[in-house]
């Protein structure tokens, strides 16, 4: 066969869209003509660039659209945390109590000395206890209403301390219970308030 007919049906061949006649000559000219191999072999060169620009073409958007999924993935994510964050902050924990805001009352009720806090801002009081501490200590903090958990602006806290003879323990220097406020550090010395209650 021709040079010029091998180089039209290249085309085709490299297509399979040749008789298998045709390719059985096809192949065996471009065993021996070295022309019409170069040819061959800049052709199915060219359509594996073209293929693999058409997977590129195919595969890009997807890309795109991956990145774009996983952004918007992040950025709900940091909302979420963000709200949840927010929330348990403004709703649940919220910020240390000033001293000022807060009315401290004692009282003796059923072998008990209650001391009651009072916050007067119109906020709900949160407390929390530390018992691992000696002296106990007791951090104060407010935070809005929630529709969920309303605990209130009060809070007390019981003293039940008995001797050997099961009677009211009588307290020393030593008894007392440290209060955190965001402006000060008050420290209730127990002897004072059980004196005050006419205890001791
Ligand atoms: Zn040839």
């Amino acid at each position: 066969m021709k040079c010029e007919i091998i180089k039209d049906l290249l085309p085709s061949y490299i297509d399979d869209l040749t008789s298998t006649e045709s390719n059985f000559e096809i192949e065996e000219h471009l065993k021996t003509c070295q022309e019409c191999k170069g040819v061959f072999d800049l052709m199915k060169a060219e359509i594996n660039v073209e293929n693999i620009e058409l997977n590129k073409e195919t595969i890009k958007p997807f890309k795109k659209l991956n990145k774009r999924v996983l952004q918007s993935v992040l950025i709900t994510l940091a909302s979420c945390i963000l709200i949840v964050g927010s929330y348990f902050y403004f709703f649940e924990i919220g910020w240390k109590v000033a001293f000022k805001d807060i009315n401290i009352k004692y009282s003796y009720q059923d072998d008990n000395i209650l001391i009651g806090f009072k916050l007067t801002n119109g906020k709900v009081l949160n407390s929390w206890i530390n018992h691992k501490e000696a002296p106990v200590t007791i951090t104060f903090t407010e935070c809005f209403h929630s529709i969920f958990d309303d605990i209130g602006d009060s809070f007390s806290y019981g003293i039940r301390e008995e001797d050997e003879s099961g009677e009211m323990k009588t307290f020393t220097e030593d008894d007392c219970i440290i209060l955190k406020f965001k402006d000060k550090t008050e420290t209730l010395y127990l002897k004072e308030i059980a004196e005050e209650l006419g205890l001791q």
